[in-house]
């Protein structure tokens, strides 16, 4: 009979200042069954190696609030359901996330790994895949027996991770292992946009990881840079190792990176150019290279904040900068006044804080309604223009990654100077197309200046919410 492996995630990225929660429902990806099978990476690498791959449930929804309780439970109770528990599992393989944070529970990749040991057992190996900006806690890397991160930001090597780790999930099945998994914690946190890893100390310190991998028994080492829109006990950077036999080595190697990456953490700095808001739209204006992409990086919808901050599209409007197109602003209330007009009229609409109170509410008058995209499923989107300045507006949290997402709304990149997006990073889809590219360090639910964030739960002292001067916080563990 044929060893069985059980495969089941839930992939959010939380976060914690925005005022959205997240449910159920926004849970776009929702694979189960014969779906899961199909299009997990690393489920044919076990089937080719001979095991059979019981699908629980895999859950994958954009960045957001904090996921509601009962939302979770409903999920966790679905993909619990799937797991047997007459002892017949012989490995779990667990692509996940981890930065997802549940209300009144906290990490929820942590709280599901101990359900799903719960119900295997202390032998059965459980293998995780997780992001580059997951927040990590002791209890996952305690419960699981292999913790895999991946490597790149943008992330373009999610599925070769979630492949790797399966392989090995698979060399601990052959081989009757049962690695253990360690965790250094550094006491600073940084915007993703602060460690790319195409170049610069974010390339460095990935490639470096080969230097805890050549350690003893170590079967794999992951640095984490940490989800820091997550005011959580576990935010801040970590890295992660896997292995079996003595852990001595292995974890001496990670300390010994961890404390060069700690006295070099200044150098984690965004790489591209950054400025004032203001100060960013004129410098792409009088650049005179277009197209030119300017990224609203506080209302980051790719992070979780609610694409709702009218902040930038002010200063934009009142600035008189000409051809631009801010794509997107969230306002499903505006996009059903929208939806009911016909293109070409005229009107006066309001844009903005229709989800967070925080944000900034822009009223345009006389704007132009270009045209609208109300399918059988309601309203969706809507173009205005004013002042040359065109507005895409969504009824629903969406992201603009590629110039496709712009021509399916009739659309075109090259009709603009200005391209303003809610991201922090470009997408290497955008990277590729903007000439010029300056991150705005508007104010908002990703700030980039984490000061200006009101953090009361992540452990302190936590850089740069103040100095850690205390040697013993430089480098935690629990092994
Ligand atoms: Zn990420």
């Amino acid at each position: 009979m044929k060893k069985k492996i059980f495969v089941a995630g839930m992939h959010q990225e939380s976060n914690s200042f925005t005022a959205l929660m997240s449910e159920k429902k926004d849970f776009d990806d929702y694979w189960e069954g014969e779906e899961l099978l199909r299009r997990m990476a690393g489920v044919k690498e076990l089937q080719d190696a001979g095991y059979e791959v019981l699908p629980g449930l895999y859950a994958d929804a954009l960045p957001g609030g904090i996921l509601k309780l009962e939302d979770f439970r409903k999920m966790v109770e679905e993909m619990l359901a799937k797991l047997p528990t007459d002892g017949s599992v012989d490995g779990v393989f667990f692509p996940s996330h981890g930065a997802l944070e549940v209300e009144f529970i906290g990490s929820g990749d942590a709280f599901l790994i101990s359900q799903i040991r719960e119900r295997v057992g202390a032998d059965v190996p459980i293998a995780v895949t997780l992001d580059l900006h997951a927040n990590n806690t002791y209890t996952l890397c305690r419960l699981a027996n292999i913790v895999y991160g991946y490597r790149t930001a943008p992330h373009i090597d999610i599925e070769e991770t979630r492949i790797k780790t399966a392989e090995m999930l698979i060399r601990a099945l052959e081989e009757g292992e049962k690695p253990w998994t360690e965790i250094v914690r550094l006491p600073f946190m940084m915007p993703g946009e602060n460690m790319m890893t195409s170049s610069g100390i974010g390339k460095e310190m990935i490639d470096r990881l080969g230097e805890i991998e050549r350690a003893e028994g170590v079967w794999c080492a992951s640095f984490f840079a940490g989800m820091p829109w997550v005011d959580c006990a576990q935010g801040g950077v970590s890295i992660v190792l896997s292995g079996i036999g003595d852990k001595k080595d292995g974890v001496a190697a990670a300390k010994k990176l961890g404390q060069e990456i700690w006295e070099r953490r200044e150098e984690f700095a965004f790489q591209g150019v950054s400025m004032e808001p203001k100060e960013a739209l004129l410098a792409l204006d009088q650049g005179g290279i277009f197209p030119a992409i300017l990224s609203d990086s506080a209302d980051n919808i790719t992070a979780g904040a609610t694409g709702d901050n009218a902040y930038m599209l002010k200063i934009i409007l009142e600035s008189g900068v000409k051809d631009v197109l801010y794509a997107a602003m969230v306002d499903r209330p505006a996009v059903q006044k929208l939806c009911e007009l016909n293109a070409g009229s005229v009107t006066d609409v309001s844009l903005g804080r229709t989800m967070d109170e925080k944000s900034e509410v822009v009223m345009l008058h006389n704007a132009v309604v270009r045209e609208t995209f109300c399918g059988e499923e309601g309203p969706e989107a809507a173009i205005l223009e004013k002042d040359g300045v065109t507005i895409l507006v969504f009824a629903k949290r969406l992201p603009v990654p590629s110039e496709e997402v712009l021509e399916k709304y009739h659309l075109k990149l090259s009709d603009y100077r200005i391209l303003v997006v809610k991201q922090g990073y470009l997408t290497p889809a955008l990277e590729r197309v903007a000439k010029n590219y300056i991150m705005a360090l508007t104010p908002g639910n990703c700030a980039q200046k984490l000061t200006l964030l009101d953090y009361r739960r992540v452990r302190r002292p936590m850089e740069p919410l103040e100095r850690v001067a205390d040697e013993k916080r430089i480098l935690e563990s629990y092994e």
